[in-house]
């Protein structure tokens, strides 16, 4: 019986076969190089494969990925892809991609101890503290819902303020950074956040003017 992981090099054998007899150059011109348009910051989730839900090929997409698509200013493995993405490649779009039904998520809005991982989703648990004012009141799948936007918009935000978002904006308005939501129960993806290259922009989407995309304004106090 063919092991699993045999599967996968049959996999890829048969996939050099399929792409060779429709072009017989692909992989030479594969080989010379990558022209990414988008930087994709996603979740490991083995359910959220980007090029699959986006319908993009090798070479289009420029990927990170962690648990609960966090965007962490210390994170030099991930300063190092953003800036390599912007200032090399030159992407014209930054997408923060999260889905409902976050395991991260789920686990960040719980009170058990997971080990080494909860010091990485502090930061998600930041989030629900932030804006307890409007998840309180919301049943418990609403809120696993909501916080996994909430922290989407949060993420948009802590990039927006990377040193290479905002050097990249002062030189010339670009790239545009976008924060969306994969939902698994019906393959949608679920857009939060609109077109962002700016500071005023930034702040129309994230919390410290409403922080509340698609809802009301929160009260002026
Ligand atoms: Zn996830």
């Amino acid at each position: 019986m063919i092991s699993r992981i045999e599967e996968l090099l049959r996999n890829n054998r048969a996939f050099v076969e399929q792409q060779l007899q429709l072009d017989p150059g692909y992989f030479g011109k594969l080989a010379e190089g990558q022209h990414p348009g988008f930087l994709w910051v996603g979740c490991s989730d083995s359910r959220v494969p980007p090029d699959r839900i986006t319908g993009t090929s090798p070479g289009d997409m420029f990927v990170h990925r962690n648990i609960a698509n966090l965007v962490v200013q210390t994170d030099m493995n991930f300063l190092s892809v953003l800036q390599y993405a912007v200032e090399v490649l030159q992407v014209q779009h930054v997408i923060v991609c999260g889905h409902y039904g976050c395991g991260g998520v789920k686990a960040a809005m719980g009170h058990e101890h997971h080990g080494l991982i909860d010091n990485w989703l502090r930061t998600v648990k930041d989030t629900q503290q932030y804006f307890w004012h409007e998840l309180k009141d919301l049943g418990e799948a609403a809120r696993f819902d909501r916080l996994v936007e909430l922290n989407v918009i949060e993420q948009v935000y802590n990039l927006g303020k990377t040193h290479t978002i905002q050097a990249a904006w002062a030189r010339n308005r670009r790239p545009y950074i976008h924060g969306w939501v994969f939902d698994l129960r019906n393959g949608y993806i679920r857009p939060q956040t609109g077109m962002i290259n700016d500071n005023d922009k930034i702040g129309e989407v994230c919390k410290f003017t409403n922080g509340i995309v698609g809802g009301a304004l929160r009260a002026a106090a």
